[in-house]
């Protein structure tokens, strides 16, 4: 089944009949096209899977936000202005650092976190549970557990990202 996406509103109330909502954040390709673009090297995959941007290296060009096909980067335009006692201390170099205006940024799987054993901020803050994080190479992990009993999806699925982001709904048998 193909269906249109829109990466913004075109209406003012939500839930709209006929909508469907997604999250679209980065969608963590272990093909990624952004990577192969950056002109200083400045974004990679790590060896976990994670795509990570080092933000005293780039330069702010936005190949990347071009080549990316799921629109998961953002130019950032304004000043970091977070008050000293606010800013978090706990601060990854490729995560949570405070980033300057004119760097490209993205979702990192809050790797500040999930490197020491934690969940990413969005699992933990989801008010339903909707969100699921894991070792997709662990065969115990409530992750591959999913992927082999559910429904899932990626998004784009032809364009050859293979993205580590999946998308699933609770009927059992894979998609
Ligand atoms: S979703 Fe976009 S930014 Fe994220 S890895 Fe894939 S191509 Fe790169
Ligand atoms: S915006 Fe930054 S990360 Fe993206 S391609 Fe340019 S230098 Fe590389």
């Amino acid at each position: 089944m193909r269906v249109r996406v829109r990466g913004y509103y075109e209406h003012k109330e939500v839930p709209a009949e006929g909508k469907f909502y997604v999250p679209i954040a980065c969608q963590q390709c272990e093909d990624a096209p952004c990577t192969t673009v950056c002109p200083t090297g400045a974004t990679w995959q790590e060896s976990d899977g994670i795509i990570v941007i080092d933000y005293d290296w780039c330069i702010g060009c936005r190949y990347c936000m071009a080549a990316c096909p799921y629109g998961a980067r953002h130019f950032n335009w304004g000043e970091p202005n977070l008050p000293a006692e606010d800013v978090n201390p706990n601060m990854h170099i490729l995560g949570n650092k405070p980033r300057t205006r004119g760097v490209v940024e993205k979702c990192t799987f809050c790797i500040q976190r999930v490197r020491e054993g934690r969940m990413p901020a969005c699992h933990e803050a989801c008010p339903v549970g909707a969100r699921k994080f894991g070792n997709l190479l662990d065969p115990d992990s409530e992750i591959r557990y999913l992927l082999d009993h559910k429904r899932t999806f990626v998004l784009k699925a032809e364009l050859e990202t293979h993205p580590k982001f999946f998308y699933f709904w609770g009927t059992e048998g894979r998609s």
